[in-house]
């Protein structure tokens, strides 16, 4: 039977998805259009669920790219937003503020060891790019090693560190190194951590002069289709680059903030402490804010330098990052996605015995990709049925998202107050999509 959403229509009506997309044509003129045939116009948000200009209801398993934390327009970060709007907008670096500081010492707590110097920035991207930069400066070294298939960003360093030609477009950077995938699902070593690790070692002594300035990891990689790297993989690289002289980037950027819900970064889970943590999306529920977070030794390359972000920490997005690590911790959000990302990746897997083209179910909390495969066997990438698949889910009122590097995969990434009656519906809806397919 198919199933239904119990619709609250919303009061809001505003223009219609086909006048929007008419006049479509000055606004993203790239490729990356609508995910949808027909395209979705949402107008507004409560938690887990968006409203179309109808008033019609669609679950949100997406969550804007795994960037809505706390749940869309959640009261708390809405008021301590606004009200920091009309206290003060705008203010620089130059001069101190209460919500900048205020929300950099909350950030700080979080981190272990001396972790405790943060410096704001507007997106992943620019968390990344000034990653590389202190990694470079405090190494006096160039060479960069990342992994095959990671997204970091889209700008010049970052760009070169992302290793999906997808997602370089022209950029290629000297210097950097891309390490084998540890990608169990299609790896050439399954799950053997330690040996893609001595591919790092590998590069080190036969494409460096033997000595790095960093490497920069995705714990799960997001856009590359939620891959869970090979266990035992970044302890043992952890260690080879120390040896190297460089710096352990970890790029949080979807896997912070209790996304993955055994931890609230994501690389806690592999039992390292990295020397530099990006952060960006999940930090502000949505507000444009990212961060770079070292400890205060390595942040000194900077202070003798005049970095500058005219937006970076501003107080506006500062009061409602201040206001997500609060609601995390009120509403136990680590601790649901971790309850009901576990029970959904359970009714998830066992789909797979019904539907031949789940190839693999992944990923951990309210982190998960579904990766869709001609058969089970061959795992040749169901690329054209994703696309049916994801649009028949819209159709019926739930939202995913798409990734990997050949397009194939459900990426299920909700704001962390996904209930477990939200995971069951999204299953009905998979499985009745896949069985009309
Ligand atoms: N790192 C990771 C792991 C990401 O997923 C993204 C965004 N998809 C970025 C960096 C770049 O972040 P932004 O789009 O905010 O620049």
């Amino acid at each position: 039977e198919m199933p239904h959403f119990n619709h609250t229509p919303s009061p809001y009506r505003g223009p219609s998805a086909s006048d929007l997309f008419k006049r479509r044509k000055h606004y993203l003129p790239t490729s990356v259009g609508p995910y949808y045939t027909n395209p979705l116009n949402l107008v507004e948000g409560k938690m887990q669920y968006l409203y179309d200009e109808n008033g019609r209801r669609y679950l949100d398993a997406f969550g804007g790219i795994a960037t809505v934390s706390c749940g869309h327009c959640h009261p708390d970060v809405v008021e301590a937003t606004v009200n920091q709007m009309r206290l003060l907008q705008h203010t620089i670096v130059l001069y101190l503020n209460h919500a900048v500081i205020d929300f950099a010492e909350a950030l700080a707590a979080k981190f272990p060891g001396d972790l405790k110097a943060v410096f704001f920035t507007n997106s992943g991207t620019e968390a990344n790019e000034l990653a590389l930069m202190i990694a470079r400066l405090y190494t006096s070294c160039h060479d960069i090693i990342s992994i095959r298939n990671g997204y970091h960003g889209n700008a010049t360093s970052t760009m070169g560190a992302t290793a999906q030609n997808i997602h370089k477009f022209n950029v290629v950077q000297s210097g950097v190194h891309h390490a084998l995938n540890p990608d169990p699902y299609r790896g050439v070593f399954g799950s053997d951590g330690v040996k893609y690790a001595n591919d790092v070692q590998d590069i080190i002594d036969y494409g460096t002069c033997g000595r790095v300035a960093g490497f920069i990891a995705e714990s799960i990689q997001g856009v590359g289709g939620v891959i869970e790297l090979a266990p035992g993989y970044l302890p043992e690289v952890h260690s080879i680059i120390k040896k190297a002289g460089g710096l352990f980037i970890a790029d949080e950027v979807q896997t912070g903030f209790g996304r993955t819900g055994s931890h609230f970064w994501g690389f806690e889970a592999h039992g390292i402490v990295p020397d530099i943590i990006t952060l960006a999306k999940g930090i502000g529920n949505g507000a444009p804010i990212g961060a770079v977070v070292t400890t205060p030794q390595i942040a000194e390359v900077l202070s003798r330098r005049t970095y500058f972000s005219t937006f970076g920490g501003n107080p506006v997005c500062s009061a409602a990052g201040h206001a997500v690590l609060r609601v995390i911790e009120k509403e136990k959000l680590e601790q649901n996605a971790f309850v009901v990302g576990s029970y959904l990746k359970e009714c998830l897997s066992s789909l797979m015995d019904k539907h031949e083209i789940i190839g693999d179910v992944r990923g951990k909390g309210m982190l998960l990709g579904v990766e869709l495969v001609k058969d089970q066997k061959l795992k040749v990438p169901a690329s054209a049925e994703m696309l049916h698949i994801i649009e028949k889910m819209k159709d019926m009122g739930v939202l995913v998202g798409k990734g990997g590097f050949h397009g194939n995969v459900i990426r299920i990434t909700p704001p962390l107050c996904f209930t477990k009656e939200d995971a069951d519906f999204l299953v009905d809806v998979m499985d009745y999509t896949m069985l009309k397919m």
